[in-house]
């Protein structure tokens, strides 16, 4: 199958999703991963029409953001080490790997260097796997409320990756945690807007995550291959 092709079922397999849930297909964006391959062929996904490009390591990122940085909007989607920061700071609009108060604080110092504000999703462990990063649960509400001095990082929403499950619909109550933390995080009104964005989904589960209220879905092998 093609990249054409690719991205056809996918958009069909995400309309269906939104029609099942009762959503609006413009609810839910998507961000094609691209850490699996080259620049010719992230220029391709450009070229399709997505705009919005995933990577998880500066290293992997840099010769593509270099080559194409102008024609999509970055998001950077792995564990970010704060010496990384000034790597990534001004490139990648959002981050959403937002997991701990010294990489806000780097991050905010750096955004305000150079004078924008850099969108950010929480990521929060949800399902508790040790091998996950992330908050846990119960520490989102402070962690808001440490972020809420930091002018140049604006929290839009939260993050999470479920365990990888040979059955999808498995992975169905950690995107509704997520979405149930969120709309609690909400009601205590701990930013400064509510928050929107619920950045869960990939290749394998992406259908049950946009079922549960995803409103960016991060595909790699599906969309853009290995
Ligand atoms: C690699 C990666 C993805 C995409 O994975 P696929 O299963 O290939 O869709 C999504 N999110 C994060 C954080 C990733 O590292």
């Amino acid at each position: 199958m093609g990249l054409k092709e690719r991205v056809d079922l996918v958009e069909q397999r995400i309309s269906e999703a939104c029609r099942r849930s009762g959503r609006s297909r413009n609810e839910v964006k998507v961000i094609a991963v691209t850490k699996y391959v080259s620049t010719a062929m992230t220029e391709e996904v450009l070229q399709e029409g997505i705009v919005h490009i995933g990577e998880n390591r500066w290293q992997t990122a840099e010769e593509k953001w270099r080559a194409l940085g102008e024609r999509g909007i970055w998001h950077f989607i792995g564990h970010l080490q704060s010496n990384k920061v000034k790597d990534v700071i001004g490139k990648f609009s959002y981050i959403h790997s937002l997991d701990r108060l010294s990489l806000a604080k780097e991050l905010d110092r750096r955004a305000e260097q150079l004078d924008l504000t850099v969108s950010a999703l929480v990521q929060v462990n949800i399902s508790g796997e040790s091998t996950k990063y992330g908050l846990k649960p119960e520490q989102a509400a402070d962690f808001l409320k440490a972020l809420s001095g930091m002018k140049h990082i604006q929290v839009q929403g939260l993050m999470t990756m479920a365990p990888y499950e040979s059955s999808a619909e498995d992975t169905r109550p950690v995107f509704r945690g997520l979405r149930q933390l969120r709309d609690e995080l909400n009601r205590q009104a701990l930013t400064p807007e509510p928050m929107t964005e619920l950045s869960m989904g990939m290749s394998n589960d992406f259908e049950v995550a946009i079922e549960e209220g995803a409103t960016w879905v991060r595909l790699g092998s599906i969309l853009v291959g290995k």
